[in-house]
């Protein structure tokens, strides 16, 4: 007969009693997803109101307000998100019962790039929300209809759409980007019969020609903003000399043109002390070039001058003039130079 062998039974020190014991009270939700300020949640029903308890008790200005599903249906942005038997999610597209479809009519005298914007997005959410087959079908129908609506035929929209899912496609096979054609951009104004001609001419000579809306009557009446002349604006400017290389870049509260004439009075009299543009064509006698004088940098906060002073001088690629340092001595305006 064999005899059991004898164990000894130690008991191990409790790890775990020097630790209080933290009520969970904090209820985490299964899904948090946010855009902006919606939040798409799911939380277990019995714990609503205690999640939006403590969501509201993080910032005083911060409120939140819950929208629940109704009929296993609940919109959110641009989709509407339906709960399946098996409760998982199903993904639709959801419009405002008070859209009414309508988009530049395709008699309207715009550029045809500007009539399918509207359906070139409609057709970028259809491919890339995940939508099961019928949602897909009823989309594009409903796509199809919008069209037709705003007096496009079939073939203008089946076009755009096709594009999309073999946009989608590619995207789902490669992560490659295509190679892009760089083609120099110009803009000229819409004229029904004559921009798609000189469009196709200058496309040859590769140029992409762009529209912006112009002599419209809003802007033939009235100029809301006058727009101030470059000289009587605030910022970093940069005066050049006429017989070197070399440049100034300083900074103005005042208006630039009332800053460039201290440096011109400096020069005039011969006040070297006065101004770094001054003791430069003084003591080189060089020529300074007040004509093409001129502000690099437009900037209304004064707390940002020394900033953005300090970036122009230390990436200038042009000799300084300057005696003094720039006012922010940082190694990091440098990283403003790198092209990635
Ligand atoms: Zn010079």
């Amino acid at each position: 007969m064999h005899r059991l062998p004898c164990i000894k039974l130690r008991r191990f020190p409790n790890i775990f009693q020097n630790f209080r014991v933290v009520p969970i009270d904090i209820v985490f939700p299964r899904v948090w997803k946010r855009y902006v300020d919606d939040v798409f949640a799911i939380v277990e029903e019995r714990h609503l109101e205690q999640t939006l308890e403590l969501l509201n008790t993080r910032h005083p200005t911060i409120k939140f307000t819950v929208e629940q599903e109704v009929d296993k249906k609940l919109p959110f942005l641009d989709l509407i998100i339906s709960r399946k038997p098996d409760n998982s999610l199903k993904f639709g597209i959801y419009r405002k019962p008070t859209s009414t479809d309508r988009y530049i009519t395709s008699d309207s005298n715009h550029c045809g790039a500007q009539k399918q914007a509207a359906f070139h997005s409609m057709a970028h959410r259809l491919v890339s929300v995940p939508m099961e087959k019928d949602e897909y079908m009823i989309e594009k129908e409903k796509i199809k209809k919008a069209a037709k609506l705003n007096g496009y035929d079939e073939d203008f929209v089946e076009k755009i759409i096709r594009t999309h899912e073999r946009k989608q496609h590619k995207r789902e096979v490669t992560t490659l980007q295509p190679e892009k054609e760089n083609l120099e951009r110009i803009s000229m104004p819409f004229y029904a019969k004559v921009t798609n001609r000189i469009k196709n001419a200058l496309k040859r000579h590769g140029y992409h020609v762009t529209h912006k809306s112009e002599n419209r009557l809003r802007d033939l009446l009235c100029n809301a903003k006058n727009k101030i002349p470059s000289n009587e604006k605030s910022g970093i400017y940069k005066i050049e000399c006429q017989d070197c290389a070399a440049v100034y870049i300083g900074q103005t509260r005042r208006k630039f043109k009332v800053r460039l004439k201290v440096h011109k009075k400096a020069v005039a009299n011969k006040r070297a002390n006065e101004s770094s543009v001054a003791s430069h064509a003084i003591s080189l006698q060089h020529n300074v070039d007040w004509d093409n004088a001129k502000i690099l940098k437009n900037i209304r906060k004064s707390s940002q001058l020394n900033a953005w002073e300090s970036m122009h001088i230390m990436t200038s690629e042009q000799p300084l003039m300057n005696e003094d340092d720039a006012p922010i001595l940082s190694p990091l305006f440098h990283l403003t130079k790198l092209k990635l």
